[in-house]
């Protein structure tokens, strides 16, 4: 009976020590994560949070918000103005335009309202700026090309209200390009299958002037063919700024290894999203670990300078362990115990993002 309660204290105590050593490294990670967010400049390169707020939500009940953004050490968001694709006619079109002014200009005075806390950028310069004066920071973007229409002054309108990128299509085809998903569906005009077999003529222009006035051109949601084509014609690095690998998830979404090193080879970005459908064959499976997995898989083909997050949250993305913009740095410290320096989580989390930034209004600069 004593050798019995002796044996069972002995297990106890190794149980305590080894109890007592997760939870320090647990304490030692956080803290580790905790301060270097302090000096790093974390970058979120898609959300639809500003469609939500646009549509009157609670924005307690967001993703993202300035609350969650201040607790996660989340410092800047590129917030884009989502656009579902519909009809191609000349009054859709023009109605898709202003539905898209309407959002950024929604958001642009939330932002007013709170200037105390939250900036807009327009530049890389900016970013840096409004880190340094402890504000959070709002980028504009635009989730569809659709939003263009047919009409190319639409590119610098928008770009004088700030848009800083544009995902070329989404779902299904528009007048940019094709799409990487698409459906028959007769009644929104959609047709399965390439309609370009990549950008359309006014597709190319509009990559064109993308690059002439300093705006990143986004692959994310497009074709296998439009992504080459958009490699051909641009001549600043393009973005994905929310997708995953089709290596370790097969989905039409999802990067193929050869894209990821064309992206790469040509200076841009694969910022891995969180939404569990192009993570892992099931919800369950898509956890910390498998995002750090997609992470890995883009730094080990083509380096920790091509590699960034674009949560999608507010738009579908978020998975257990990473659901908001306050649970960030979750995947920090993933990172950490996988062994990344300081150095690489600072340019996962920003630096090639500013990287991109700051090389993009260079081309446009010389273009001018
Ligand atoms: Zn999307």
């Amino acid at each position: 009976m004593n050798r019995i309660i002796i044996k069972l204290g002995a297990a106890l105590s190794i149980f305590a020590a080894l109890s007592f050593s997760v939870k320090k490294d647990t304490v030692d990670v956080a803290a580790h994560s905790a301060k270097l967010h302090q000096s790093i400049i974390s970058m979120d390169t898609h959300t639809d949070t500003v469609m939500e707020m646009y549509r009157g939500k609670d924005v307690s009940k967001l993703q993202v918000n300035l609350d969650k953004m201040r607790k996660g050490g989340m410092d800047a968001v590129f917030f884009a103005a989502y656009v579902g694709q519909g009809r191609r006619d000349d009054s859709t079109l023009l109605a898709k335009t202003e539905y898209a002014k309407a959002m950024i200009s929604n958001f642009k005075d939330y932002a007013q309202k709170h200037s105390d806390e939250i900036g807009i950028a327009y530049t890389a310069s900016d970013v840096r700026k409004l880190k340094k004066a402890g504000k959070l920071i709002g980028i504009m973007a635009i989730e569809n090309g659709y939003a263009l229409g047919k009409d190319i002054s639409n590119v610098q309108m928008f770009y004088d209200m700030g848009v800083r990128y544009i995902t070329l299509s989404h779902n299904n085809n528009n007048d940019i390009c094709d799409a990487a998903v698409t459906q028959d569906n007769p009644k929104r005009g959609f047709r399965k299958g390439p309609e370009w077999h990549g950008l359309s003529p006014f597709g190319v222009k509009v990559v064109e002037e993308m690059n002439r006035l300093g705006i990143i051109i986004d692959i994310s949601h497009t074709s296998a063919e439009t992504v080459q084509d958009c490699l051909e014609h641009s001549k600043a690095p393009i973005i994905a700024s929310h997708s995953c690998c089709a290596a370790i998830k097969n989905h039409a979404r999802n990067l193929t290894d050869q894209q990821i090193k064309d992206i790469a080879a040509a200076g841009g970005l694969i910022q891995v999203t969180t939404y569990h459908g192009f993570m892992a064959d099931s919800e369950a499976k898509a956890d910390i670990k498998c995002y750090c997995d997609h992470v890995e898989h883009v730094r080990d083909l083509v380096g920790v300078e091509h590699v960034g997050f674009g949560s999608d949250f507010d738009g579908g993305g978020g998975f257990n362990g990473c659901n908001d913009a306050s649970e960030i740095q979750n995947i920090t410290m993933e990172l950490i115990r996988r062994g990344w320096s300081d150095r690489d989580i600072k340019l996962f989390w920003g630096e090639n993002v500013l990287r991109v930034m700051g090389e993009v209004e260079r081309v446009a600069r010389n273009l001018r």
